[in-house]
């Protein structure tokens, strides 16, 4: 399942060069989710990271389609870490320092019930690691515990595993 998996990203991701900004090499993982069957690799194999998992959640915005259908594998539901003003208050917010500048990812303050909650976050790509340890401090924050963060594809030359907490993180692909 794993071997399947990596062989899909590997085929299917788009790769392009500066962009959005100088000096970035973009993945563009559109095709390996596009595709019946490596989509279902994919989501089978996050899946594996966090049988354990109560809930599901998928950072703003290609983790949307990753926490959506790994949270209908494994039969849980699924939280949508937001980008900062889109949900309305209260929010629990965390901010995180980016290339240029920082920004900040939301997920609701009330409504969901999270304390003691087995959350399982989930991103496309992993890069400097910023945006995956912010967006699980946020569960942490709430009383939730992080059982396991994946991605589909890590940029291992960024070093942003160092910048995660003390949960296990699994990546299909390292680079
Ligand atoms: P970072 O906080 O640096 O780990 O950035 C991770 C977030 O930005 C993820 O949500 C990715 O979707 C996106 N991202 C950062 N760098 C890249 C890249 N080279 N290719 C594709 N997505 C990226």
């Amino acid at each position: 399942r794993a071997a399947r998996a990596e062989d899909a990203v590997q085929r299917l991701t788009r790769w392009h060069d500066d962009f959005p900004t100088p000096g970035v090499r973009f993945a563009d993982l559109t095709p390996v989710f596009a595709d019946s069957e490596s989509f279902r690799t994919v989501l089978d194999c996050l899946a594996g990271c966090a049988p354990e998992a109560d809930l599901v959640a998928g950072v703003d915005a290609r983790g949307f389609l990753l926490g959506a259908g790994v949270a209908a594998l494994l039969g849980t539901g699924v939280v949508a870490v937001r980008k900062a003003g889109k949900l309305p208050p209260p929010v629990i917010s965390r901010e995180y320092t980016l290339e240029y500048g920082s920004a900040a990812l939301e997920i609701p303050a009330d409504g969901i019930d999270l304390a003691g909650r087995n959350v399982l976050l989930l991103d496309d790509v992993l890069a400097t690691g910023g945006t995956l340890a912010a967006a699980a401090a946020l569960f942490t924050d709430a009383g939730a515990h992080v059982v396991a963060a994946a991605v589909v594809l890590e940029l291992g030359f960024l070093g942003g595993r160092d910048r995660q907490g003390d949960y296990p993180l699994t990546s299909i692909v390292k680079l």
